[in-house]
């Protein structure tokens, strides 16, 4: 395994070398996420790698078999009031058990190169039915931003390669290893966008060592590196518009509504690959087990469950497992699957004592250290009191759920979860039903299936 241990005290993280990412073998079953029992193959039936077996909709990327795979169990499930389906995938092995498709394929079509924004369309459907996507916290809903960028104008690309997390560098990793991808991918979306502006937003005094492959690949061309400060929560949509373009983005929406289109690394490497005809890169990622302060770098693939993931790992037990930024505290259960689409850090922790929170002591602590400003503790009193109306004067609305109040909090109080119950609260059913339908979610945790 690629293994990197911190230092006691360090705290600007980087490991020595950019770490490679280990395959690990496939599971017996792979579980993904369909819209509809309806569209899937019957049981039994082989399906090819690549293979859709959900196909793109309108709005939609498709579900592509990640391996050769038998057909297995398709069980519909439901999910905050929401119907979809969990079809299960069992690997045809072929005498080989390790993550195929890991390696750089040598074919390269550089004909996207020529494309304009007449061929916008074709490419969205090219990339749905490819299974490209990202719906998480740093990169949001990938093909609802490209279908809204039909309609609307977009001057801008911006693809964030900051880590949220210094001890899981995946999109640096990334960024250095599949440079030419991330490449070809800005310039496809900024050709069918008709963007004039196209960057990469890499961490201030990164190690040379890191970000030396992609600079090669991007001077002298249109693409820009812009290095910025990488404290936390600063990968978010919001801040990160904000600090590029001086452009207000509503948390939960999507960075188009502002002429932007917003994607981290692991994502435009996907476009760019699919666009380049080369193979769908397995799932990149990452996994902390926090109390031996042990990162593993890990290849695996759509679907893999994580208890399976873990089992190959010498993770400290007991624990409770974390998706995402480790503040937002997504927890995640044990059957959960990674999906190709969202996080791609986990993070294994201890199991917490139960406290007893203490009555808020007015230190405003939480209030200095949003990043937002808003008033956290108002919002958790509005809780209390089901007060909607008081919890938008606090600033509901412009919270990105980023955790850092929780976290300073001096009298520990369960703010965060206050602050979900509300947005519940205020949210159209409609919404709702949009949230759960099968496009991935900005901020759902990884393994949805
Ligand atoms: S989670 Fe707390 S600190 Fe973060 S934006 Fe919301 S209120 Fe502010
Ligand atoms: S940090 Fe905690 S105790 Fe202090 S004002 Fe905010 S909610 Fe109250």
């Amino acid at each position: 395994m690629s293994t990197a241990v911190a230092k006691p005290g360090q705290t600007t993280w980087w490991p020595a070398t950019v770490p490679t990412f280990t395959p690990i073998a496939l599971p017996p079953v792979l579980r993904l996420a369909i819209d509809s029992a309806a569209a899937a193959p019957p049981e039994g039936q082989m399906v090819a790698a690549g293979e859709a077996i959900s196909p793109a909709a309108a709005a939609r990327t498709a579900v592509v078999a990640p391996c050769r795979a038998r057909v297995g169990q398709v069980t519909r499930i439901e999910s905050s009031g929401v119907v979809l389906a969990r079809i299960e995938l069992v690997p045809a092995l072929d005498g080989d058990a390790s993550v195929p498709g890991a390696a750089v394929a040598n074919a390269s079509d550089e004909s996207f190169r020529g494309a304009s924004t007449a061929d916008f369309g074709p490419w969205i459907d090219r990339l749905g039915n490819a299974g490209v996507n990202a719906a998480r916290i740093a990169s949001p809903d990938l093909i609802g931003q490209l279908n809204m960028a039909l309609r609307r104008p977009v001057d801008t690309v911006i693809c964030g390669a900051l880590d949220s997390d210094p001890t899981m560098r995946v999109q640096g990793a990334l960024c250095a290893t599949y440079p030419e991808d991330l490449e070809a991918g800005l310039t496809l979306l900024a050709k069918c966008c008709g963007a004039s502006r196209v960057c990469v937003v890499i961490e201030a005094w990164s190690p040379a060592a890191w970000t030396a492959p992609l600079r090669k690949v991007l001077r002298g061309g249109p693409i820009k590196p812009v290095e910025l400060a990488n404290d936390y929560p600063q990968s978010d949509p919001s801040l990160m518009l904000y600090t590029i373009t001086r452009r207000r983005l509503r948390p939960g929406r999507l960075p188009v509504e502002r002429a932007t289109l917003l994607l981290d690394a692991a994502a435009a490497i996907g476009v760019g690959r699919a666009a380049r005809g080369r193979p769908a890169l397995p799932v990149h990622m990452a996994v902390r087990d926090r109390s031996a302060g042990m990162s593993h770098y890990l290849t695996t693939m759509d679907g893999t469950p994580l208890d399976h993931i873990l089992a190959a790992l010498p993770v400290s037990r007991p624990h409770i497992l974390r998706g995402g930024d480790l503040l937002r505290d997504r927890r995640l259960a044990r059957d959960a699957a990674m999906a190709v689409a969202g996080e791609r850090i986990i993070h294994v922790c201890p199991p917490e004592a139960i406290v007893n929170p203490e009555p808020c002591i007015r230190c405003a602590w939480c209030m200095e250290s949003c990043p937002t400003r808003v008033h956290p503790a108002m919002l958790l009193e509005a809780a209390q009191e089901n007060d909607l109306a008081r919890a938008r004067w606090a600033g509901l609305d412009a919270c990105i759920e980023c955790g850092i109040c929780v976290h300073v909090c001096a009298s520990q109080l369960p703010i965060l979860d206050g602050i979900r119950q509300l947005k519940r609260r205020g949210q159209p059913a409609a919404i709702q039903q949009d949230r759960g339908s099968g496009s991935k979610v900005s901020g759902d945790p990884p393994g949805q299936a």
